[in-house]
């Protein structure tokens, strides 16, 4: 049955936070997504209503066994334009973290479709200052009333929006980050669910992160699950290396998320003839590169900072500034090019730009 979306939307308007000072994640639009699971009637009832708190059973599955994934991308808005960045690929990858977390598969092109309706209705809450953009949260979580172990016959998917300002938040200045090789703790195995987008992935690195911070690092830098050997991806970022002209990340292996960043950024080096390759990298090979001057630049890719210059890796008892702690000529290349597309200011060859 097709799945037809209704709209009921808010008789009042709320007010505006201060959008020359957006705490990110904290202010939210006026309308929502919805739309419900049931194991008899599949995936139905799609509707933008407006953004209130839920009422849900205390049994409600998502509480208990942590079935939950969610996505993140941002919209834009460049004169009368409203511009998002590859949004299908959100959804895709959302089905990916479904199929692992055995929750219901969705309709991709259906819910491009609603997304364009929801960030349509609230376009006045898109920031347009250079970097701010609205934040755009799909989730979906089990909310079957039952306190037992299995796959919930009932879900509930929705899309909450947040006005959001520039990652870097002194200037609209790139500044390098320092990053916290993690040799302790571990982020995901393979065969775990390291390549989706599930909440308890994010619970567990918390630790790390904070003793990242304690030790005075902006983020954690993952090694494998096995060895902790091999490099694998920051808290919310890809991880790229320019070694001796070859761009460098590690390769999908199943404990990394396919980032959208990553998978962009591959693509315009390869446009651009830069040298790039996806395999295994140790730790070990990054340290010896930046001892025998060869480790050109270290950035991370995400939808947060789409380019994320890093200016210090340490690791164990050894350090190492990357680059004089500047910000490189290719992060910053890859950073106007990437940020430039989303906002209409360069031309998109790809067709990355909805
Ligand atoms: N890795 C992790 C663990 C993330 O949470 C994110 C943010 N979604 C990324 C990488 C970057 O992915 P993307 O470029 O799609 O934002």
């Amino acid at each position: 049955m097709a799945l037809e979306l209704t709209i009921h939307e808010v008789t009042e308007r709320k007010p505006k936070p201060d959008y020359s000072h957006l705490a990110f994640g904290k202010n939210f639009t006026d309308h929502m997504f919805v739309m419900d699971y049931h194991a008899e009637k599949g995936w139905h009832d799609p509707r933008i209503e407006p953004y209130a708190p839920l009422t849900l059973d205390p049994s409600a599955l998502v509480f208990h066994y942590g079935q939950s994934v969610f996505e993140g991308l941002k919209a834009y808005k460049s004169n009368n334009d409203i511009l998002l960045f590859r949004p299908e690929k959100n959804f895709q990858r959302l089905n990916v973290s479904n199929k692992r977390l055995s929750i219901p598969e969705i309709d991709v092109d259906f819910m491009v479709h609603a997304l364009k309706e929801l960030v349509h209705i609230d376009q006045d809450w898109i920031p347009t200052k250079k970097g701010q953009s609205l934040y755009i949260r799909p989730f979906i979580i089990a909310t079957e009333p039952v306190i037992n172990v299995k796959p919930a016959e009932e879900y509930k998917l929705m899309i909450i929006m947040s006005p959001v300002g520039s990652y870097y938040s002194t200037s609209d200045q790139m500044s390098p980050v320092k990053i916290y090789v993690e040799d302790e703790y571990v982020r995901s195995v393979k065969g775990g669910v390291g390549f989706t987008k599930t909440s308890g992935n994010y619970a567990a690195s918390l630790s790390a992160q904070m003793k990242a911070e304690e030790l005075g690092y902006d983020q954690v830098l993952w090694l494998d699950g096995f060895e902790k050997k091999y490099v694998e991806e920051v808290g919310s970022m890809n991880i790229f290396f320019k070694i001796n002209g070859e761009v460098v990340t590690p390769a999908l292996n199943g404990s990394i998320l396919a980032g959208i960043t990553r998978d962009s950024v591959i693509e315009l080096l390869k446009h651009w003839d830069v040298p790039v390759s996806e395999r295994r990298i140790s730790i070990e090979e990054v340290f010896e590169a930046a001892e025998n001057g060869q480790l050109e630049e270290v950035f991370g890719t995400g939808t947060a900072a789409v380019i994320s210059p890093v200016g210090t890796l340490k690791w164990k008892d050894k350090e190492i500034t990357v680059n004089e702690n500047e910000t490189g000529k290719l992060s910053l290349d890859l950073a106007n090019t990437i940020a430039g597309i989303q906002t209409n200011e360069e031309k998109d060859p790809f067709g990355w730009r909805v």
